[in-house]
């Protein structure tokens, strides 16, 4: 079986929509989203509606988690709180139920999904190295677990009685005697200087992960940005992948 795995869409509808159809192309079964759909992007709407249609399960992020007024907008900076009250107008009740609906932890067999950290999915930590990401070891029982949040892809093995390791591979094997933590870095806004959207396809049967970067319109969703009263700046990062 192979799975698709999305995170930090963030209202992008070009790149989530390039991102589904290459899935499609690859013979993905099903797709799973690490959260933060909403957010900074001006197509929300859209983005839930499409996820929906295609079947995909998941998390909620801490943008969903703001849109909804469960964290305080004091635990965000500027920009992601105008994004996040630009998102509250454009949402009818029908897509905050369904983002309320949305766990802070979902598994699916050798997969646990959250959005920043499996030790306490609530309190929207980041991991961002080695050490962040050894700490989390512990935190989760299942051979994979996927996370987004920080925006930058990585991969984190920790072989039983050798530690942990960052992999530094696109392609990789899935270990008999390792566990892994897994951020598919972002659909919406990639911040590692990549501008294309990130994803990652694991398939089960090969025990085989591969990250993917999909080109998509930067233009089109730069353009909506703007229209949209949106600030600039999340505009200009998209094509800096920053
Ligand atoms: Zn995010």
């Amino acid at each position: 079986m192979k799975i698709g795995v999305v995170s930090d869409v963030h209202g992008n509808l070009e790149a989530l929509s390039a991102v589904l159809e290459f899935f499609n192309r690859r013979g993905v079964q099903q797709v799973l989203c690490c959260g933060d759909i909403v957010g900074y992007g001006p197509d929300p709407v859209a983005c839930i509606e499409l996820l929906q249609q295609a079947g995909v399960r998941g998390v909620a992020g801490n943008h969903e988690w703001g849109v909804l007024g469960k964290t305080p907008l004091a635990r965000f900076n500027s920009l992601a709180v105008l994004g996040i009250n630009w998102t509250r107008v454009q949402l009818a009740d029908k897509h905050r139920f369904y983002l309320d609906g949305l766990p802070l932890i979902f598994r699916l067999g050798p997969l646990h999904v959250v959005h920043g950290e499996p030790a306490d999915p609530a309190e929207w930590e980041y991991v961002f190295s080695l050490d962040d990401a050894d700490e989390q070891m512990g935190a989760f029982f299942t051979d994979i677990c996927l996370i987004g949040h920080t925006h930058i892809p990585l991969v984190a093995e920790r072989v039983a009685k050798q530690g942990t390791r960052i992999v530094k591979k696109d392609d990789f094997f899935i270990r008999d005697d390792a566990k892994y933590l897994i951020n598919v870095g972002s659909v919406g806004q990639p911040r590692d200087g990549d501008p294309r959207a990130a994803c990652v396809i694991i398939d089960l049967n090969e025990k085989q992960v591969t990250f993917y970067r999909v080109e998509y319109d930067i233009c089109r969703t730069q353009e909506k940005i703007r229209k949209a009263g949106l600030p600039e700046e999340l505009a200009f990062r998209l094509a800096q992948g920053r």
